[in-house]
């Protein structure tokens, strides 16, 4: 650690944070509510109350926290708490507890994304001395990490019992460069059933895994169609994607399989309706297999189901963000990314979103997940002047992957 940095009050403050907030596994299984009630009396010390907006059980809970005028409008500064797991991740240090080495900061969450958490807590005592005209919003979500779920009932409580904030900064970790624009997924589960037999008398029986390798052939078709356009030359790939990602079937080595299911996914570009692969599957599934298959078997049944959907995001252009964020970074350039965020969803709600935050996007979920503080003239890793230099520094951008 460079002495500039440990004599830095609001690095120590940020850094501090950084290390409670680690220290809490908040694994997306895992109950947040630990670190919520952390977060809640650190708040509830700088005098400013939050509001929880549980899950039905309990178990967990977003925050929305309001600092200045209670008024409406306003900025967000947005991020997730939840973390991916570190099962079968060969750390070397205990993943929940944060290790300085190199001038990096090592834990699990670092980067993705309580570091920008940490950094917004950390800018909380500043922003209540300044006497605020506009407001500042904290809006801490859970479950980004398996489908960006958590978010969406805060969201719906924008304009009812929250206000809705002029602008959203969506901090995951972009280097510090301001990215506008994100592919939108869409998860589907498809499950079929045929018909059981004595694998030696296959024609008494309908074979699922065989009708399901068909479903597969359709997609294949549909992944080299999509690599012909519309392409959109900001993002890697430039085209929408879709895979078959799990696939599961059969009972017994003998017997003709009854059961299948396969997971699939697309990544559709802004613009582009990622239901119209669905719609094409499922003419194809009433088509070319379900005939067949209820011909000897009439229980045979292919359902396809939407298991999650992510808006895609491309910044609203008239409100503004775009501009403001590129001269708050001090960056004249903006990036397209192909995983997905909170932002599309903030956007949809009503509140025109942008994202930009500490931390390199290649280390996320990795082993030895890490941050590195800025180690210019005093500066840390926090939110000097709001939301102006938003933790300016960290790792340069390289290349992009998350969830
Ligand atoms: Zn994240």
């Amino acid at each position: 650690m460079s002495p500039s940095l440990s004599t830095a009050p609001t690095l120590s403050t940020a850094k501090e944070l950084l290390a409670r907030l680690v220290a809490f596994d908040t694994t997306s299984s895992k109950t947040n509510i630990p670190l919520i009630a952390f977060v809640e009396t650190y708040l509830a010390e700088h005098g400013i109350e939050s509001r929880r907006v549980p899950t039905p059980d309990g178990q967990k809970a977003s925050l929305f926290a309001t600092i200045g005028p209670g008024d409406g409008g306003g900025i967000a500064l947005s991020g997730h708490t939840d973390v991916v797991p570190v099962a079968s991740q060969a750390w070397d240090t205990d993943p929940f507890q944060l290790v300085e080495r190199d001038g990096k900061l090592f834990g699990r969450g670092t980067c993705d994304m309580k570091g920008y958490l940490a950094c917004c807590l950390a800018m909380v005592p500043g922003l209540k001395a300044r006497g605020l005209k506009v407001p500042f919003h904290l809006a801490f979500s859970y479950d980004e990490e398996v489908g960006c779920t958590g978010v969406r009932p805060m969201i719906g409580e924008f304009g009812k019992t929250l206000p809705t904030p002029r602008m959203v900064f969506v901090g995951e970790p972009s280097n510090m460069t301001v990215v506008d624009a994100h592919k939108g997924p869409v998860r589907w589960r498809v499950e079929l059933t045929g018909r059981a037999a004595h694998s030696s008398m296959p024609h008494y029986g309908v074979n699922a895994i065989a009708y399901a390798g068909r479903l597969i052939g359709e997609i294949l078709a549909m992944e080299e169609e999509l690599k012909a356009g519309p392409l959109n030359e900001r993002f890697d790939p430039p085209w929408t994607t879709t895979q078959v990602t799990q696939i599961e079937g059969g009972t017994a080595s003998n017997v003709v399989p009854v059961p299948c299911w396969f997971g699939w996914e697309t990544r559709a570009l802004p613009g582009i309706d990622p239901f119209t692969l669905q719609r094409r599957l499922e003419k194809f599934a009433a088509e070319q297999c379900l005939p067949q298959m209820r011909r000897l078997a009439p229980e045979s049944e292919i359902k396809v189901r939407v298991m999650n959907h992510v808006s895609a995001y491309a910044a609203d252009n008239n409100a503004g963000i775009v501009p403001l964020t590129l001269k708050l970074a001090g960056q004249n350039e903006t990036f397209a990314v192909s995983y997905c965020t909170e932002a599309g969803l903030f956007q949809d709600g009503g509140a025109p979103a942008i994202i930009c935050g500490p931390g390199d996007i290649a280390q996320a979920h990795t082993v030895r997940e890490r941050v590195r503080p800025y180690r210019g003239a005093g500066e840390v890793p926090h939110l000097p002047r709001p939301p102006s230099r938003l933790g300016r520094g960290i790792d340069l951008p390289q290349r992009y992957g998350h969830v």
